[in-house]
């Protein structure tokens, strides 16, 4: 057996190969931005605007939608698509108990009640069954998150919103390019919403994001609101006048001129980022008690998050408590140059915002008459969060490779120690 780093042998990532940038910014992402810069038009409302309008068209094609809006963020985008769809206060919106926490933001800022579900153990993601459970006469929409890059479970829990009247937007932030048979997400529910966010698969050079849908109707709502509620038509002088309700909620021309310049090399980066994770998730699927990320052949998933779970028994761990389990693991790898952590350390509903229930101040929007008392106990969430640990942001970049293979070493060196694992997590 090699001797582990935590105990001073040769770490198995070596630390030249650790560092690396995402995104990846080249020259001609340089161009792009100064184009922008030197074109005099720095908002997407000005005159003769062309790079927030040139994403949109691309953004749209790219998912095989009508239309795409660009917008803020993509909280902002959800946000928007509640409003778009009429979602206000009230109204309940279903959202996954195991998310990031602007899904669950998004029904909020319509003072609309998030209402949570369980997930799928395997998939991360909704599970239909506990979603049919949740509704009442007052749900107005599902928020389907296809988590961590997988397509949600979108032939069930579309029967299911088809079933009841309600619609489905898609937070497709982790997701970019990802399908489902084919079919790109964000053209799978009624709205779709993006993130650029730098962080993200398609990342702009800050925040920004983009929704996506065939309804003209709820687009054209959505490209009002971004701008206090007003009509900005090419050709036509701004007005100054508000049809409708408001934010102030665009995306900047330079952030999507970076994003667009992105795009041009998207496809040939998720094509790379198969080949360089597939088979590094190929050795991890060998270790025994480990599971890698479920990607059945009927979807691609993004991988914009690799998370691992972790079998007790079947590794030979059993005894601690999974998240100590979790926690030496995670300890054992970070010496060995594998950034092992968490994404998310609760399920959403236990979130201060929701547990204390203060909202807009005076309790809104719970204080509404008939606001239920929501559950906190989401048993498949919380085992997820215990006995998992990801990876993320570094297996983006298309050169990751040969990292992701000195990673694949460090886990089987680690894995070898699983005694010292399991009277780590029992200490
Ligand atoms: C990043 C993210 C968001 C929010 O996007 P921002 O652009 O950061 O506002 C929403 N949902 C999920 C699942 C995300 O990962």
């Amino acid at each position: 057996m090699s001797r582990l780093a935590v105990f001073g042998g040769t770490p198995a990532v070596p630390r030249e190969m650790r560092h690396v940038r995402w995104p990846v910014v080249t020259d001609a992402d340089r161009a792009a931005v100064l184009r922008v810069l030197d074109s005099d038009i720095m908002v997407s409302n000005a005159p003769g605007e062309t790079a927030v309008l040139e994403l949109e068209r691309r953004w749209a094609q790219r998912v095989e939608v009508a239309h795409c809006v660009g917008v803020s963020n993509g909280t902002d985008a959800l946000s928007l698509a509640l409003a778009a769809l009429g979602v206000g206060p009230g109204d309940e919106v279903i959202v996954p108990a195991l998310s990031f926490i602007a899904t669950a933001l998004g029904p909020l800022h319509q003072m609309a009640v998030p209402v949570f579900a369980d997930i799928d153990p395997v998939t991360f993601n909704l599970d239909p069954a506990d979603v049919e459970r949740r509704i009442t006469p007052r749900t107005a929409a599902i928020v389907v998150v296809h988590l961590h890059g997988l397509p949600a479970d979108m032939d069930a829990l579309g029967a299911l919103a088809d079933r009841h009247g309600l619609a489905i937007v898609e937070d497709a932030a982790q997701a970019h390019g990802a399908t489902l048979r084919g079919r790109p997400v964000g053209g799978l529910g009624k709205v779709g919403a993006f993130s650029i966010q730098v962080t993200k698969n398609l990342p702009t050079c800050g925040e920004g994001g983009l929704v996506t849908t065939d309804d003209a109707e709820i687009a054209g709502r959505i490209r009002q609101s971004r701008q206090f509620g007003e009509v900005i038509a090419p050709g036509r002088p701004r007005d100054y006048l508000s049809e409708r309700f408001g934010w102030n909620a665009k995306l900047n021309p330079i952030q999507a001129a970076f994003t667009t310049s992105q795009l041009d090399r998207f496809d040939e980066y998720e094509k790379l980022r198969q080949a360089n994770i597939v088979p590094f998730l190929d050795r991890l699927a060998a270790l025994p008690g480990f599971h890698v990320p479920f990607a059945p052949a009927d979807r691609t998933h993004a991988w914009h998050v690799l998370r691992f779970r972790i079998d007790l028994p079947a590794a030979g761990m059993d005894g601690g408590r999974p998240g100590a389990v979790r926690d030496a693991l995670c300890r054992l790898l970070r010496a060995e140059g594998v950034p092992a952590g968490q994404y998310q350390r609760i399920p959403l509903p236990q979130q201060r915002v929701f547990l204390d229930r203060e909202g807009f101040g005076r309790g809104y929007p719970w204080a509404i008459a008939g606001t239920p008392v929501q559950d906190v106990d989401f048993p498949v969430a919380e085992q997820v969060i215990a006995d998992s640990l990801v990876l993320q942001k570094r297996h983006l970049h298309p050169d990751s490779g040969p990292l992701l293979q000195r990673y694949a070493d460090a886990f089987e060196k680690v894995w070898e120690h699983r005694d010292l694992v399991r009277s780590m997590a029992a200490s």
